[in-house]
C-alpha cells in the first residue's frame, strides 16, 4: 500500500491554511519544527515565543479581558456564534490540517471539527443562562443571592491528539463566560492552532470585538511553565499526561491559581457473561484501535467474565488482524500511524513487560509499511492475554495495546477497573439491569465517565469531560463546566433599614 509523500502532505497543509487565513511566512523562524506523522517528515520551521514574548502576550490578554467582560454575555455569544459557522465553513480544511499533524482518518478529523462546532453552539446557548440562584435569606427583608462574573485570562496547554477540540472546549465557553484566552498548543500540532485562532481573529473582527481574545504561544514545556507561572493567568487549563499534570498542579497551586487537570487514563471495559458479543467487539475495536490507540480515553483493558473471556478474545484478535492500518488520508483506512517513534518505541516495552509477565500476544503489535515510509509508524493494534493485572497493565500504554483479562465474580471486575492509578473513562457491557446500575453506583466504576453498552471513548460534548484520580479531577465542555470558568459572588441586600445580623447575633449597643 502507498502512503502519501510529503509534498503532497505540505501542499494540502499550505492550501488548508490559506483558506483559513494563515499568513506562514509570518511565523517562519527557529525553535518549532512541524511535522507530520503521515511520512514522518518535517513540513515548516516555524519560530517559537521566547519567555518575554509569553508574559508579552499575556497581558495583551489582560487588558483584552478587561474590555470583553463588560461586554454582555449574550453579544459575547454572537462571536462564538459566527466562530461556529468560519469552522463549519472550514470544516475540511482543518481536517486536513488534523489529519497532517496528529495522523487521524479522515472521519475521525471531521469528527473532531464537529465537536468545535458542537461546542460553539452549547456555548452560544449558554451565553444566555449563566444563572445564578437566588437563596432565601434567614434575616428579614434582605436577599441572598449570587453572581457569576468573568475571571480572566484562562491559559490552555492542549495535547497532540485532540489538537484543536480540546481547545474550542475551553475557548468557546471561557469566550462566552467573558474570559480571554491564552493557547499554549502541542509542540506536535502548532499548525492546526494556527488556523482556528486566524478564524476565531476572523470571526472577532467581523463582530467588532476587542483584539487578541484568544491568542496562540508556539513552542514546548518551557513556554507552557511561562505562561503556568504568570499571576495574571487565574485558571489554567491543561491537557496532557500526568506527567506534565504532577509539573502543572502544584505550580498553579504555588501561587494559588486555579488549574483544570485532565489528564492520562487507563480504561476498561467489563464484559459480563449476559453481554451482547457482537456490540462488545465492535464497540471495543473502535475503542482501542481509533486514532490508533491514542485517545485519552481509548480502551486499554478488557476485563471478561471467564465464560466469555475466550471468545471475546478471539474475537477482538481476528478483528485486529484485518483493521486496515495505513494512509490516514486514505478512504477505507481505519488506523492511521503513531504520532512519533517515541510512541513506538513505548508500546514494544510495554509489550515485552506484558510478555515477562505472563502475556501472550494474540495479534498485532508489529510494524506496517515500513518500506513506503520508513520515517513514519504504522502500527498493527495488538491484543495480549494477560493472567492478572501486573505492573504493566496498571500503565497508561498511548498506542494501541490491548489487555484481555478474566474475572470470576462482578465484584472482581469492578476492583480490576478500579485497580489502576487513573479514573477516566469505564464501561460495562451487560443485559442484567442490576448490574449495570451497580456499576454505575456509588461503588461502583470510579470514573469521571461511566458507561453501559458503549466503548469508553467518542463522549459527547453535552456532558461534563474529565476523571479522577491521577485523570486530575477537571471537567470540561458540557453540563456545568462553565463555573470553573468564572468566579463566584455570593451576594446579600439589606432593604430593611436596620442591622440585623445572621446566626442571631446580638451586638446591640
Ligand atoms: P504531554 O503531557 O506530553 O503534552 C501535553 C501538553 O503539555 C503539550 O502542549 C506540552 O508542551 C505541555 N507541557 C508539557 N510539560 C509541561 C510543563 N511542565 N508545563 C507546561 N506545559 C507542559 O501529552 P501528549 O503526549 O501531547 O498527549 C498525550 C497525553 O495526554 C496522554 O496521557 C493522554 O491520556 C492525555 N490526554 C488527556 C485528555 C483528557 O481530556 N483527559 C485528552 C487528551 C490527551
Amino acid at each position: 500500500m502507498a502512503v502519501s509523500g510529503t509534498a503532497e502532505v505540505n501542499a494540502r497543509v499550505v492550501t488548508a491554511l490559506k483558506r483559513c487565513g494563515v499568513d506562514l511566512a509570518a511565523f517562519a523562524g527557529d525553535g518549532l519544527t512541524a511535522r507530520t506523522p503521515v511520512t514522518g517528515a518535517a513540513l515548516f520551521d516555524l519560530r517559537a515565543h521566547g519567555p518575554e514574548e509569553v508574559d508579552e502576550v499575556v497581558d495583551a490578554a489582560h487588558r483584552a479581558f478587561l474590555a470583553w467582560r463588560t461586554v454582555p454575555a449574550p453579544v459575547r455569544g454572537l462571536l462564538v456564534k459566527r466562530f461556529g459557522a468560519l469552522l463549519t465553513e472550514h470544516r475540511a480544511d482543518l481536517a486536513a490540517l488534523v489529519t497532517a499533524e496528529a495522523g487521524k482518518i479522515e472521519s475521525e478529523s471531521l469528527g473532531e471539527v464537529q465537536e468545535m462546532v458542537d461546542v460553539c453552539d452549547f456555548a452560544v446557548g449558554l451565553s444566555r443562562q449563566l444563572y445564578g440562584r437566588t437563596m432565601p435569606s434567614e434575616r428579614p427583608e434582605h436577599r441572598l443571592m449570587e453572581t457569576w462574573h468573568p475571571l480572566g485570562v484562562v491559559g490552555v496547554i492542549s495535547a497532540f491528539n485532540f489538537p484543536v477540540a480540546v481547545w474550542a472546549w475551553n475557548a468557546a465557553v471561557a469566550l462566552v463566560c467573558g474570559d480571554t484566552v491564552v493557547w499554549k498548543p502541542s509542540e506536535l500540532t502548532p499548525l492546526t492552532a494556527l488556523a482556528c485562532a486566524a478564524l476565531l481573529d476572523r470571526a472577532a473582527a467581523e463582530c467588532g470585538a476587542p483584539p487578541r481574545l484568544n491568542q496562540v504561544l508556539l513552542g514546548g514545556a518551557d513556554t507552557g511553565a511561562r505562561l503556568v507561572d504568570s499571576p495574571l493567568v487565574p485558571l489554567v487549563s491543561a491537557t496532557g499526561s500526568t506527567r506534565m499534570g504532577r509539573e502543572v498542579g502544584p505550580q498553579v497551586a504555588a501561587r494559588f491559581g486555579r488549574s483544570l487537570l485532565e489528564l492520562g487514563g487507563n480504561n476498561a471495559v467489563v464484559v459480563a457473561p449476559s453481554a451482547d458479543l457482537d456490540l462488545v467487539v465492535n464497540a471495543a475495536v473502535f475503542a482501542a484501535a481509533g486514532t490508533a490507540g491514542q485517545r485519552c480515553t481509548s480502551l486499554r483493558r478488557v476485563i471478561a467474565h471467564e465464560d466469555v473471556v475466550d471468545e471475546v478474545a478471539d474475537r477482538l484478535a481476528a478483528a485486529f488482524r484485518t483493521l486496515p492500518v495505513g494512509d490516514p488520508f486514505q478512504d477505507g483506512t481505519l488506523v492511521g500511524p503513531l504520532v512519533r517513534g517515541a510512541a513506538h518505541d513505548a508500546m514494544r516495552a510495554a509489550a515485552e513487560r506484558a510478555v515477562a509477565r505472563g502475556g501472550v500476544v494474540l495479534a498485532g503489535g508489529g510494524r506496517e509499511l515500513v518500506d513506503a515510509a520508513p520515517e513514519a509508524y504504522y502500527i498493527r493494534p495488538a491484543v495480549l492475554r494477560m493472567p492478572e493485572q501486573s505492573a504493566v497493565v496498571l500503565e497508561e500504554t498511548f498506542a494501541p495495546l490491548l489487555y484481555v483479562l478474566s474475572y470470576q465474580d462482578f465484584a472482581e471486575a469492578v476492583a480490576l477497573q478500579n485497580g489502576v492509578p487513573h479514573g477516566l473513562s469505564a464501561g460495562v457491557f451487560t443485559r442484567d439491569q442490576a448490574e449495570a446500575e451497580r456499576f454505575l453506583a456509588a461503588d461502583g466504576a470510579d470514573c469521571g465517565i461511566v458507561n453501559v453498552n458503549i466503548g469508553t471513548s467518542g463522549a459527547e460534548i453535552g456532558g461534563a469531560f474529565g476523571g479522577e484520580k491521577e485523570t486530575g479531577g477537571g471537567r470540561e465542555s458540557g453540563s456545568d463546566a462553565w463555573r470553573a470558568y468564572m468566579r463566584r459572588a455570593t451576594n446579600t441586600v439589606n432593604f430593611s433599614g436596620r442591622v440585623a445580623l445572621a446566626q442571631g447575633v446580638d451586638f446591640s449597643r
